[in-house]
């Protein structure tokens, strides 16, 4: 359970211009060179981008690798400030990455997966921004866990940042996947539902690992409601000394980012109200009837858990739920289901009966023997 979070709305951060939706903040993965920096931010100004990113510090997996240029790539962004009036943005890891931010003037810092994960780390910068007023974006940790990730928004809210957004970068599982991180929407559409007023963006960059996936995942950010896209570009993305694969130029940022639908969050029509309140009241019809079914299945499941007892039967019987499992994974596409969704909801119910019954059979209150 996460606890209520006190948070400043994110338009009076004074961060992203007003009224443009979606918020974007785009700009290479590192900070490599002040021509690099300069050219890319340069590039995005003229697209109208106001938030700039650039990593200073990178948390790389293999070691001898391009682990950024550290604290004298913080000029480059103040250059950034200065001259093209762009905001910036840079990640920190721990607390003297948040002094030589506050030093030298970083608008905004994001928190990384690999960082969000270990709570020792998050605390550590929570405690270092104490007395600012640094807004702070948190990316998800690496693995699915979503406590986690609110136990770190927990520990910077309890030092007093009130500027807090979230991230969405996809995570690690371990499955197969034609993206580098698996995007596992529903975890993000069960943050935005505890924090509906937690700023929230989709980093489709690191999600995809390839820009060829750039737009897929934008939009599918956009569609399910998020706030804004955090996503990498870089002048010349083929000589990027890190996420090369996936960095875009800032042209086509432009383009891609032109090609998506903006979705509204609701509209002022009446005839709209009217029809979706409508379809919305059958929904509740249903979704009650659902409930009353479920209930009514449990009580039998119950029933035959007594049955079992007295006649001291095991209550998995797994050849008979194989066969039942199958049977409905079958069925579901004549209804336009799919077997995925229809197994995942029986597995489920047949998870909770198993343990009813197992409560049945450990309550020895109605034990007639
Ligand atoms: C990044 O934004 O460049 C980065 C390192 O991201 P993540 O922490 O999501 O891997
Ligand atoms: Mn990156």
């Amino acid at each position: 359970m996460g606890t209520r979070l006190e948070l400043i709305p994110v338009g009076e951060w004074n961060i992203f211009p007003e009224g443009k939706a979606p918020m974007l903040i785009a700009g290479p993965c590192s900070a490599e060179s002040e021509s690099q920096v300069m050219q890319t931010a340069e590039g995005l100004r003229a697209l109208g981008v106001n938030v700039f990113r650039a990593g200073v510090w990178k948390p790389r997996t293999h070691p001898n690798t391009f682990e950024g240029v550290g604290a004298p790539a913080l000029q480059w962004l103040g250059r950034v400030q200065k001259e093209l009036g762009m905001k910036v943005v840079t990640e920190v890891a721990g607390e003297k990455h948040v002094s030589d931010c506050i030093k030298s003037g970083v608008d905004m810092v994001w928190i990384g997966a690999r960082t969000t994960a270990n709570p020792f780390l998050v605390q550590e910068i929570a405690d270092a921004l104490k007395g600012t007023d640094i807004p702070v974006l948190v990316k998800n940790p690496v693995s699915p866990d979503i406590d986690l990730w609110i136990g770190a928004l927990e520990r910077l809210n309890q030092a007093g940042v009130k500027k807090l957004g979230v991230v969405h970068r996809g995570f690690s599982t371990g499955e197969k996947s034609r993206y580098r991180n698996e995007p596992l929407w529903q975890i993000a559409v069960e943050l935005r539902t505890r924090y509906p007023e937690l700023p929230f963006f989709a980093d489709p960059s690191h999600i995809g690992g390839s820009r060829e996936y750039l737009h897929e995942l934008s939009q599918r950010a956009l569609d399910l409601g998020l706030d804004g896209l955090m996503i990498e570009s870089h002048c010349d993305p083929a000589s990027a000394k890190s996420d090369a694969g996936q960095q875009v130029t800032p042209e086509d940022f432009g383009k891609l980012i032109s090609g998506l639908v903006v979705r509204k969050a609701d509209s002022d029509s009446p005839e709209y109200k009217e029809n979706i309140d409508q379809l919305r009241e059958q929904i509740d019809v249903i979704d009650e009837n659902l409930l009353s079914l479920l209930a009514s299945r449990m009580n039998l499941s119950r029933s035959i858990g007594k049955y079992k007892k007295e006649h001291n039967i095991a209550i998995l019987q797994t050849s008979r739920w194989d066969a039942v499992l199958s049977q409905m994974k079958e069925r579901a596409e004549s209804y336009g289901l799919s077997a995925e969704f229809v197994s995942a909801i029986f597995n489920a119910i047949h998870e909770e009966s198993v343990q009813e019954q197992n409560k049945i059979l450990s309550d020895d209150s109605g034990d007639e023997n």
